[in-house]
């Protein structure tokens, strides 16, 4: 090779013999320094690709040169299948987070911003007279040091009142008036306790006096008494005045105390979300939720305590921040001319600080309280903070503020934020692999992120990223389209080279969308409503008083950029107040209870008023693309429910009858049919010395989940194992027969989902697979068209092919007579759609409002909405 070729081989990562899930034996070589799009249809190996072979591979050199002692471990689980990777960097991977973070973790936290505040107010900060000075650790409500001692650093206390343990006064005892008590046995067993006491329970419960009603909830004795059960109060009144021989001696609890008790100690997430609503959580007085103590609130920046600073949207806290940032220039440059009503406000800042008694000076740097070194270190810091918010606002979150709790983003929002660090971290040389990084955002917004992506690149860097949106794939400087199809069908890398070239490859089904004229819609006429849900009145995060029409039985886009507020509308507001109306709560589609770390923070409840058909909505179903479940224990098999048939059918065969095996034998739940070891799991998780524990197949079934003496009956030739292993193609042949089993399965297959194992456990399955693997469920439901569908951006991670197969399912709804609300920005959906509701005109405070509404046509005529012109241009 002469230089000029080894210079040419450099520039790119060569991949060799990738075989990593469904890959077929991969050659490919990925251009360094460059934006590259890996392509390909939802299942067609892009992540084993990108993040299970590239990425993995970097891990796995990271963790051999830190960790030689780990190289066994790793050698054990983490080692991709591939031949060989050259030329490979070090790598990032910003990938979107399938779990829930730590609810602890803000937007301060993430992008590192919240340290950089908590330096600017200990080293710069305004010091009431005589307070020493404080750490940065004194401002952070996560240390033993900082955290406001009221509420332990949470913001809010819980309290367990009359009111949440006894929401009907009018009901006696006998009628369940305390609601907060357990149900079926116990709970018995406490009213009974109660009428040895000689209670009354049989009078309204606020007839009874103020003393027992006390006594009853927040009693802290634990008195035992013998139980009568099954007795009248008389009959129990006079068994004790004879002596009879009690059924049982029964021990009480006030109220208050087993709901804070069972809170704290059961292993029941059910138990705990159930116990959780009678804890009413409330601001805590001490420091007004900000979750710190008296004396680091005391101290002030630019007028405001570090709480104050830290709820500002990131577009006002830069303009708070700019005058402190702006004294780095004074000494090069002249002092910018300041506003009047900047001025004003500085004194106004100043009053509030209860500082600073030059109120004619219109600088609040000249206070006494900022020394010259003070000042100094103010500039430094606020310099570098104005710095990593710009980037932030560029990324279009200029409305997220820094106390905003990380479970509340979105993943996108989430993985924009992590890209945004990133962008500030000065790294070079390294490979960033990103997944979907245009999720949640609105095309307007698209613009933003490619900049960011320009600026990671154009520092040195390289960008591999998972991506569906045709834009970026137009911008990106190569393609790697993966497929043709999912699972086997796919595996195979159609094309690798500049976006143009990609043209020319017919089997490409990205190259169908990036090149065709996929018009989004040409024949079908906008069905009409039967009738309107209206919600008046809404007040939500900022949603000021709006009223919107969302018409039923038919398919509605809500639409506008990111952050104006089409969350707050549609899964707050519109789901909070008809599941208000159906009178239910928890409308997710999945049913899997999370056990809360806390009671539901105060904060966050709609107000507003439901109007219009409301009674042509008796269900409301809410599809997202959380996980089917949360452990391997999960997977479509069981969250279809076409297991227990499957089981059932294991269960009938000779062979099982024999053995007396019942279904519950066939299951990896159940202790008596599975493997022992792995307690039915088929991996064992294999610590490892401060990093998280992987998982390895099972050393005694290998992966089977089930003892050797279930895995010897058969159906059709096939055991209970080998069945969770087939794809669902072959479990729709193996099964023809079995209308129970076979139903459920061609659904799955219709969708695209044929691919997919049966046993692959759940956690395994990306967003998208498990959202439609929620769908596919509801529409083998009976349907009776009053079911109100809400999904939130249900495109995210999906292929435009994935999508047009989503599309058909939501069809399906619709043509059942169900009303289908998704907020959207992938304009072929919303040109397809019956109705549109566009939010803006722009994030933050800056929306909240609807700005326009109606059929795509119309709304895509309409002057100032930041929607309009995409959705022209989807319609054609
Ligand atoms: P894409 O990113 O294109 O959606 P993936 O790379 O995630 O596709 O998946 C490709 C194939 O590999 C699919 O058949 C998928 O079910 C399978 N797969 C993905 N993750 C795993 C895993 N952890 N173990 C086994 N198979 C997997
Ligand atoms: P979109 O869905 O259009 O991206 P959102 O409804 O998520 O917009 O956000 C609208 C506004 O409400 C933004 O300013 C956002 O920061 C704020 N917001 C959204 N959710 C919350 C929340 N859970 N807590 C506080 N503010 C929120
Ligand atoms: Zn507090
Ligand atoms: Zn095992």
């Amino acid at each position: 090779m002469n230089t000029r070729d080894e210079r040419a081989a450099n520039a790119f990562v060569r991949v060799r013999g990738a075989r990593e899930h469904n890959l077929k034996n991969v050659d490919v070589d990925i251009p360094r320094d460059a934006l590259v799009v890996f392509s390909g249809v939802s299942g067609s190996g892009k992540s084993s690709l990108a993040f299970g072979t590239l990425y993995a591979e970097a891990q796995r050199r990271y963790f051999e040169s830190v960790a030689p002692y780990a190289r066994r471990l790793i050698d054990q689980v983490g080692v991709p299948a591939v031949d060989s990777i050259d030329g490979l960097p070090p790598a990032v991977a910003l990938q979107q987070q399938r779990g829930t973070p730590s609810t602890r973790s803000s937007v301060g936290s993430v992008t590192t911003l919240s340290s950089l505040l908590r330096m600017l107010y200990s080293r710069a900060g305004h010091y009431p007279p005589e307070q020493a000075m404080l750490f940065a650790e004194d401002f952070s409500p996560n240390t033993a040091q900082g955290a406001c001692p009221t509420c332990h650093g949470l913001g809010h206390v819980y309290e367990v009142t009359e009111r949440t343990m006894v929401p009907d006064d009018s009901l006696s005892i006998r009628e369940r008036a305390i609601a907060a008590w357990p149900p079926a046995w116990q709970g018995q067993n406490l009213r009974d306790i109660l009428v040895t006491l000689g209670y009354d329970v049989d009078i309204p419960w606020r007839d009874l006096p103020r003393k027992a009603r006390d006594w009853i909830l927040f009693t802290e004795e634990q008195p035992t008494v013998p139980v009568y059960a099954g007795f009248t109060p008389e009959e129990t009144r006079a068994a004790l005045r004879r002596k009879t021989t009690p059924s049982y001696q029964g021990t009480f609890m006030g109220v208050r105390k087993y709901v804070l008790h069972t809170f704290a100690t059961t292993q029941s997430a059910l138990t705990k979300k159930r116990v959780s609503r009678f804890m009413a959580g409330s601001v805590c007085p001490a420091c007004d939720g900000k979750r710190l103590k008296r004396e680091a609130l005391s101290v002030r920046f630019a007028g405001l305590d570090i709480g104050a600073l830290s709820r500002l949207p990131l577009d006002r806290l830069a303009e708070v921040l700019a005058p402190a940032a702006a004294g780095t220039l004074r000494s090069e440059a002249p002092t910018p001319v300041r506003s009047r009503a900047a001025s004003r406000q500085d004194a106004a800042q100043r009053v509030a600080a209860g500082g600073a008694s030059h109120a004619a000076s219109p600088d609040v740097r000249r206070t006494p309280a900022l020394s010259e070194e003070k000042r100094i270190a103010a500039q430094r810091i606020a310099h570098e903070v104005l710095a990593r918010v710009d980037t932030l606002r560029g990324l279009g979150l200029g409305y997220l503020s820094l106390d905003r709790a990380t479970p509340t983003l979105s993943p996108g929002e989430l993985q924009r934020l992590r890209l945004a660090t990133q962008i500030r971290s000065n790294l070079f040389g390294v490979v960033y692999v990103l997944d979907e990084p245009s999720a949640g955002l609105h095309p307007a917004d698209a613009a933003a992120l490619l900049s960011a992506l320009d600026a990671l690149k154009g520092a040195g860097n390289s960008l591999f990223v998972v991506e569906h949106d045709l834009e970026v794939m137009r911008r990106a400087d190569w393609i790697v389209d993966v497929g043709p199809d999912a699972g086997e069908q796919g595996g195979q890398v159609l094309y690798s080279g500049p976006p143009e070239g990609l043209r020319r490859v017919a089997a490409s089904h990205t190259a169908r969308y990036l090149f065709g004229h996929d018009l989004a819609r040409t024949d079908r006429h906008a069905r009409e409503p039967a009738g309107w849900l209206k919600l008046e009145g809404v007040v939500r995060n900022n949603l000021d008083d709006i009223d919107a029409a969302f018409p039923l039985g038919v398919l509605t886009a809500v639409t506008g950029v990111s952050g104006s507020g089409k969350s707050s509308l549609v899964s707050q507001a519109l789901i909070e107040l008809v599941a208000a109306h159906l009178g239910h709560e928890a409308p997710v589609a999945d049913d899997e209870a999370d056990a809360p770390d806390a009671p539901a923070a105060p904060a966050g409840t709609t107000a507003g008023r439901l109007a219009g058909d409301t009674a042509r909505i008796r269900r409301l179903v809410q599809v997202d693309q959380k996980p089917i479940g949360r452990t391997p224990r999960s997977n479509l098999a069981t969250y279809t429910g076409l297991f227990d048939a499957v089981r059932k059918l294991f269960a009938a065969t000779p062979a099982a009858r024999a053995r007396r095996y019942d279904a519950g034998r066939f299951s990896f739940n159940v202790a008596k049919g599975r493997c022992p070891t792995c307690e039915g799991e088929g991996f064992v998780s294999v610590e490892l010395l401060f990093m998280p524990s992987v998982y390895a197949p099972c050393p005694d079934c290998h992966g089977a989940r089930y003892n050797a003496a279930t895995l010897k009956v058969d159906w059709h030739g096939r055991n209970i194992a080998q069945v969770l292993g087939m794809t669902v193609d072959e479990a729709c042949a193996f099964f023809a027969d079995e209308p129970a089993v076979h139903r459920p399965l061609d659904l799955l297959r219709l969708i695209g989902l044929g691919y997919l194992r049966l046993g692959q456990p759940a956690t395994e399955l990306s967003g998208g697979e498990a959202q439609r693997i929620k769908l596919a469920t509801e529409l083998q439901r009976a349907q009776r068209g009053d079911t109100l569908y809400v999904l939130d951006e249900p495109t995210t991670g999906l292929h435009p092919s994935d999508v047009d197969k989503l599309m058909a399912q939501l069809e399906g709804l619709v043509g059942a007579g169900n009303t289908v609300v998704v907020v959207e920005h992938e304009m072929r959906v919303v040109a397809r759609a019956d109705w549109v509701i566009d939010l803006g005109p722009g994030a933050g405070g800056e929306g909240g409002r609807i700005v326009a509404s109606g059929p795509p046509a119309e709304v895509a005529r309409g002057a100032g909405s930041a929607t309009a012109p995409y959705l022209a241009r989807a319609l054609g």
